[in-house]
């Protein structure tokens, strides 16, 4: 059992701490509750610029932020950095990877993770960008893909290790493709001067007949026209078939050597055993109804990427981002309020706020309600509001200062491989996921 004193007040445990944990627990402070927050790390992370960790633009550091220092003014709130297995729904107890505990009320905020559609050739051989070790990864095998294609053996497997195949033409795909294709133009050039005219390869490949599906046509030109611009081979209306080691194929039969393939296709809940089978979608995330409330469990509640909720407007579930969660956070937070009270419950109703994504120097994409952009405009404008969105003034001093730097010399901060004890950094040709 995690010990935690229960007190007179009703316990509220909350697990996960991304956006949608935090927002909540933070709005519980003084409406009566002891809050108990669990989660699998001691961070809270920031996914919209892993892309930027991933493409050695910014350290980890500052897109990461300890929990502990955010709950130091919290009374009565209790942090426990454990997994959490599965829900013990009759005895209103969690199990976790450090024991049990009971709940008063329950709220899983525990997001989601790469979904691969049944190819378990990709999920081996692909790197995902939905966790910061996943980014770490890809990080040091990108730079020791560049290193090695300095000794390869033959031009082939040159070319192959400097061959990068995306797969998915969403804001991360087509983020992800931007940063890279400036990487290899701006830092390549200086760093391997051995490979003159030789510089990465790099593919986006979309499902769909156009990248960012999600804006408007207008914003997926824009983005696809920065990207060609910028040298990336963007291949829409096609399917990655399959993959190895060293290849993706598509569906017109070709195949593409490469040293690194991405994976931002899917996304499926992270699981979580103990929940009825007819809470879930088939795709692991929980069903919920207009009050974030899991259908047959009055007290337990799921908010974030984990959860699908639809309304008039959405009949197929909101975008999985970052203001739908702290949106439902939100409300969740207030109707615990009324619940306490005995007050009836508000609906949950999704104010869009816009959406955007970045390419590059001066190229980005916003979709305001009232108003659509492109370019230099737009890419400042998706520059204030992360750095706005990043917890800390420290974090958001660090950024500003190193994409400032970057925005004077052209060069990014973080070519570093490090891997911890026991995975190997120098490998002759080993292009695996280390363990
Ligand atoms: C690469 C990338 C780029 C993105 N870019 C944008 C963007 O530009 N704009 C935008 O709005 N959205 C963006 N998103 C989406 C956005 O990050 C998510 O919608 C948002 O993080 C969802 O918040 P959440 O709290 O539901 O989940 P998360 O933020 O994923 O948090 C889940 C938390 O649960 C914890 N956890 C998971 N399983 C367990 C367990 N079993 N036990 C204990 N703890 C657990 C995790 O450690 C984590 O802290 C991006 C996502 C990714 C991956």
């Amino acid at each position: 059992m995690i010990n935690i004193p229960k007190t007179e007040k009703k316990r509220v445990v909350i697990v996960g701490c991304g956006f949608a944990g935090l927002t909540l627990a933070k709005k519980l402070k003084n409406k009566g509750y002891q809050v108990v927050i669990l989660d699998k790390h001691n961070y809270h992370q920031f996914p919209p610029l892993f892309y930027q960790v991933a493409s050695a633009g910014l350290e980890e550091s500052s897109i990461l932020f300890p929990l502990r220092k955010i709950f130091q003014q919290y009374p009565d709130y209790h942090l426990r950095k454990v997994e959490v297995k599965s829900v013990d729904t009759i005895n209103n107890t969690l199990n976790t990877s450090s024991g049990d505990i009971e709940y008063d009320y329950l709220v899983l905020a525990h997001g989601a993770t790469n979904a691969y559609f049944g190819s378990s050739e990709m999920q081996k051989h692909s790197r995902g960008m939905k966790t910061i070790a996943e980014v770490l990864d890809l990080r040091n095998s990108l730079l020791m893909n560049f290193e090695n294609a300095l000794t390869a053996q033959s031009p082939e497997e040159r070319d192959m290790l400097m061959t990068i195949v995306i797969i998915g033409g969403g804001p991360s795909g087509v983020e992800i493709a931007g940063a890279l294709a400036e990487m290899n133009k701006y830092v390549l050039s200086k760093d391997y001067p051995e490979f003159k005219e030789i510089r990465a390869k790099i593919y986006l490949i979309e499902a769909l007949d156009r990248v960012l599906s999600s804006m408007s046509p207008k914003s997926s030109d824009k983005a696809r026209g920065f990207l060609e611009k910028m040298g990336v081979h963007v291949l829409t209306n096609t399917m990655a078939t399959g993959c190895d080691e060293k290849s993706v194929t598509i569906d017109s039969g070709k195949s593409i050597k490469t040293g690194m393939i991405i994976w931002t296709a899917g996304i499926a809940g992270n699981s979580m055993g103990g929940l009825n089978a007819d809470c879930f979608l088939r795709n692991g995330r929980i069903i919920v109804d207009s009050y974030n409330r899991v259908s047959g469990y009055p007290n337990i509640f799921a908010i974030g990427d984990i959860s699908v909720q639809t309304e008039e407007k959405y009949p197929k579930g909101h975008p999985q981002v970052a203001q739908v969660a702290i949106q439902q956070a939100q409300l969740l937070a207030e109707n615990l309020g009324r619940m306490k009270n005995n007050q009836i419950l508000k609906q949950f109703k999704y104010k869009d706020l816009g959406t955007m994504a970045t390419v590059g120097r001066h190229l980005a994409v916003v979709e305001l309600p009232s108003v659509s952009f492109q370019g230099v405009a737009a890419w400042f404008v998706w520059m204030f509001i992360h750095l706005m969105s990043i917890i800390g003034v420290k974090n958001k001093l660090l950024i500003f200062i190193n994409w400032a730097w970057k925005y004077f010399t052209y060069d990014q901060s973080t070519r570093l491989i490090l891997r911890p004890k026991g995975c190997a950094d120098i490998s002759s040709n080993n292009y695996s996921t280390p363990e």
